[in-house]
């Protein structure tokens, strides 16, 4: 009792910032050089007014990390350095005005003894990496994304509220996945500017993960995204061989559904189709809703076009219309790619959108399909799913795994581009075109009776398609 107010009277003689540092002394040989540079270092005192000591911290993530992980070591080292009646308040630095400037009586209301901290709640600055672009009114609707339509909607107006924790919404290439869960995510900022959301493409996710694992950051990572509101995730199919990531998702879907927070995914299949995905994230992905894009119907196709046609600013016939809308009928990004295609034809012939004119642009299209797939673009993406140097693709190797991967990309090559089977051949580190042709007949066989391997075709064509748009 004695010791501490001695230490308080010699406090007070002392700045703010003498007895941060003094603080910062006393806590350091307590955690390790990695914890004290990420989580005291950023800590920028304020005032000392009585036994108030006001600091200022980067974030309100960093104020629950801080609090949840070192609330006891702050008090000890407060009430040691302060004495027992010493009190730490909190400012949340969320712009980039000085720290000086923003603190105010209002933030002063929250200053709470360093037993538990308050600050203010306030909403965290960060990228959502929505593309404003996606929006429910640009989203046409016909009757096979009705029920997905319809949930995401519910969802848009209380995320985390209804049954639909979590969306899980599947479909095939090109059929609107994308669009509708980002539709849902401007809905809710729009709705609610304060809920903190954000959308990732799973292939981001690992790649973030990974770099938090090289960089010992992955608490940090896993507290980001378990921080929430809303989590978007696009294209969850690709979890699929990658367990750590998986493992750590789990974690973070695990915490969001138990504070209602909303998760949203998509994928290429259903849930229960998703083999060599961990049993127990399956099972959660079917804890809420899962909702099936079906390809649209003609009628349907014939809406969407004239609805993009019109943010095009082209005037185009209904027959025209109706001629397009019948020959592409299974992704609605080719039926866009037909229409700019098509406005790029005209002008560049400076000739008027006629029936003829369209015949021609959709023939284009069915040959781009091939066209826009490269046998580097299959390689690389063979390589990266199957973890696999690509150099050794090339090279002599005979070890399995990487004759089945050589094998599946020459297949892949063959199946997807126009290229002869001499210029796959030499793609592959020079190989004649008879090891092709073995490569194709062998993976073909495999295929009728090995399910594994056509799901993993399917996953590959998916990807490929996917990045060759
Ligand atoms: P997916 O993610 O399923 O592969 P996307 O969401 O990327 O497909 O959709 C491909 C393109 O088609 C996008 O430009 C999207 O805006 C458009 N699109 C898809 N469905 C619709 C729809 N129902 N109404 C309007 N545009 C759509
Ligand atoms: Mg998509």
């Amino acid at each position: 009792m004695f010791n501490s107010s001695a230490s308080f009277k010699t406090a007070e003689l002392k700045d703010h910032v003498s007895i941060w540092n003094e603080c910062l002394k006393a806590i350091k040989p307590n955690v390790t050089q990695m914890t004290f540079n990420t989580w005291f270092l950023p800590i920028i005192p304020l005032e000392l007014t009585d036994s108030l000591l006001k600091v200022q911290l980067p974030s309100q993530f960093f104020w629950e990390w801080i609090d949840e992980h070192y609330n006891t070591l702050i008090t000890k080292t407060i009430h040691e350095i302060l004495g027992g009646e010493a009190k730490l308040a909190y400012v949340i630095n969320e712009e980039e005005e000085p720290a000086e400037t923003k603190y105010s009586l209002d933030n002063a209301k929250h200053a709470l003894s360093a037993d538990s901290p308050l600050v203010e709640e306030k909403k965290q600055e960060f990228e959502s990496y929505l593309n404003p672009r996606y929006s429910f009114d640009n989203f046409i609707k016909g009757e096979g994304n009705q029920l997905a339509r319809a949930a995401a909607s519910a969802i848009s107006d209380n995320p985390g509220g209804t049954s639909f924790n979590p969306l899980f919404v599947y479909g095939g290439v090109g059929l609107g996945k994308t669009h509708l869960i980002q539709a849902i995510g401007n809905k809710i900022l729009n709705n609610f500017p304060d809920k903190k959301v954000i959308y990732l493409s799973t292939d981001i996710f690992t790649v973030e993960f990974v770099e938090a694992i090289q960089s010992n950051k992955v608490n940090e990572f896993s507290n980001f995204y378990r921080n929430m509101d809303v989590l978007i995730i696009d294209d969850i199919q690709f979890l699929i061989g990658k367990e750590k990531t998986q493992d750590l998702f789990f974690h973070i879907f695990n915490t969001l559904h138990q504070s209602q927070k909303q998760i949203i995914l998509s994928s290429d299949k259903p849930p229960k189709d998703l083999k060599g995905l961990d049993d127990r994230l399956i099972s959660r992905f079917q804890w809420g809703l899962t909702a099936d894009i079906q390809p649209p119907d003609l009628e349907t196709r014939i809406a969407i076009l004239k609805r993009k046609a019109e943010d095009y600013g082209m005037t185009i016939s209904g027959e025209i219309l109706e001629y397009i809308a019948s020959s592409i009928t299974s992704n609605i990004r080719e039926l866009e790619g037909c229409l700019i295609k098509l406005l790029a034809n005209a002008s560049l012939s400076s000739k008027e959108i006629n029936l003829d004119l369209a015949k021609k642009t959709v023939k284009e299209i069915a040959t781009d399909r091939k066209i826009n797939i490269t046998i580097e673009n299959i390689t690389k993406t063979v390589c990266s799913f199957l973890n696999i140097d690509e150099n050794k693709i090339r090279d002599k190797t005979r070890k399995k795994e990487i004759v089945l991967a050589r094998q599946i990309a020459m297949y892949l090559s063959k199946d997807l581009t126009k290229s002869s089977l001499k210029t796959i051949g030499l793609h592959f580190g020079g190989r004649d075109h008879s090891t092709v042709i073995h490569a194709c007949t062998t993976i073909e066989e495999f295929q009728q009776t090995d399910k594994s391997l056509r799901e993993l075709l399917s996953s590959l064509k998916t990807k490929i398609e996917l990045s060759s748009t």
